[in-house]
C-alpha cells in the first residue's frame, strides 16, 4: 500500500481530503509522520484478547473519531507521541513480539492505516504468524473496513452511539450510528465473529469480531438502543464486551453527567438488558475504583499499572 493515500486524505469518513505527506493536518491532527504514543504489552483487554501473556498494543497518536471524553485524551487530544520510521516501527513491534504476546493489537490506527499496512505486509513475509488486531472506534467508511480485512484477522470494534444526538455532541457527527452498523456489518460478513468464547476458557483469539461498547453516564438509553440494535442486526451470538470503565476527565467540565462516574445501578439496567435480549457470548466488566490499573497514564513508560501487577502474579 502507497503512503500517497495521505495525500488528499480520505482514510477515514471526515475526508479532509488534505495534503498530510506535505504537512497538513486534518481532523485527526496528524501529518504523514507516523507517531505513536506507547507500545506495550497490555494484560487489560479481554481474555482471549490478553490471555495469559498480554496483548501487544500499539497506541497511535491523534484520531479521526475525536469523542471529547476520550479516555485516551493524552494521545487523542494532546498529540502526545513519538515519530517512528518504517523501520523503528517494525523493530519496535518485533521486540514486542519476541516477548510472547499473542497478538498485535492496533488501536484506533486507521489514521495511519498505510504505515499499518506496510508493517504488516513486512511482517508476515518475515514469517509472523500471530493475529493482527484493528481495535477501533467503529466510525469507519464500509469500503475501509474492506481494505483492512485482507491483512488483520481480529475487529474489536466500539458501537458507541445509537442515539445521533448523542453522537453529534461527543463527535460533532450525527451519522455514526450508520456507519459503525454498516461498518461492522463488513467486519461480520468477512471475518465472522470471534472464533472463542469471551470467558478465556478456550484460549485465545485467533479471527473474528467482538463489538465492544462504553456504557456512558447518564446515557443509558443509549445503550439499550445499541443493544437492541445489535440483536437485530447480528443477533445474540454476537461477541459484545459491556465496559463500564468510563472516568471524566478534565475535557468533560460543564458536559452534565460526564462529569461523574457511571453508577452501579446504570450498569446494572444495561446488564438487565444483555440478559434479557439474551446475548450469549458476553463480557461484563465490573466497576471497579479509579485505582484499577487500567486507566492510562500515556506519560509513563507503561501506560498501565496494571499491567506490572499482571506480570507479578504467578
Ligand atoms: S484520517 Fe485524518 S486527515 Fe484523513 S480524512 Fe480522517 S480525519 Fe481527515
Amino acid at each position: 500500500m502507497s503512503l500517497s493515500l495521505y495525500s488528499a486524505c480520505t482514510l477515514c469518513p471526515r475526508k479532509c481530503r488534505v495534503d498530510r505527506v506535505n504537512g497538513k493536518t486534518g481532523f485527526c491532527g496528524e501529518t504523514a509522520h507516523l507517531r505513536i504514543g506507547s507500545i506495550v504489552a497490555h494484560f487489560g483487554e479481554e481474555p482471549p484478547i490478553s490471555g495469559t501473556k498480554g496483548s501487544g498494543t500499539v497506541f497511535f497518536t491523534g484520531c479521526s473519531t475525536g469523542c471529547f471524553f476520550c479516555q485516551n485524551h493524552q494521545l487523542s487530544k494532546k498529540g502526545h507521541g513519538d515519530v517512528f520510521t518504517d523501520e523503528s516501527f517494525c523493530a519496535a513491534v518485533e521486540a514486542l513480539l519476541a516477548t510472547g504476546v499473542h497478538n498485535v493489537n492496533f488501536v484506533t490506527p486507521d489514521h495511519f492505516w498505510p504505515h499499518v499496512s506496510l508493517l504488516i505486509d513486512t511482517l508476515r513475509r518475515s514469517g509472523v504468524r500471530k493475529p493482527f488486531i484493528m481495535n477501533s472506534s467503529g466510525f469507519h467508511d464500509r469500503e475501509q473496513v474492506a481494505d483492512w480485512a485482507g491483512k488483520v484477522d481480529i475487529f474489536l470494534p466500539d458501537f458507541k452511539y445509537a442515539d445521533s444526538e448523542l453522537s453529534k455532541l461527543c463527535t460533532g457527527r450525527s451519522d455514526y450510528c450508520e456507519l459503525a452498523l454498516d461498518a461492522i456489518s463488513e467486519m461480520v460478513d468477512l471475518a465472522g465473529f470471534l472464533d472463542v468464547r469471551l470467558d478465556g476458557r478456550e484460549g485465545t483469539a485467533s479471527s473474528g469480531v467482538l463489538v465492544r461498547h462504553l456504557v456512558l453516564p447518564g446515557y443509558i438509553d443509549n445503550s439499550l438502543k445499541v443493544l437492541n440494535l445489535l440483536s437485530e442486526r447480528f443477533g445474540t451470538m454476537l461477541p459484545i464486551s459491556v465496559m463500564s470503565q468510563y472516568r471524566p476527565t478534565a475535557y468533560c467540565e460543564g458536559k452534565g453527567t460526564f462529569e461523574r462516574a457511571l453508577s452501579q445501578v446504570e450498569y446494572d439496567t444495561v446488564a438487565e438488558e444483555v440478559y434479557r435480549l439474551g446475548f450469549s457470548n458476553v463480557l461484563f466488566q465490573p466497576i471497579v475504583d479509579e485505582e484499577s490499573g487500567f486507566t492510562p497514564d500515556f506519560n509513563r513508560k507503561d501506560p498501565f499499572l496494571g499491567n506490572k501487577k499482571n506480570l507479578t502474579e504467578p
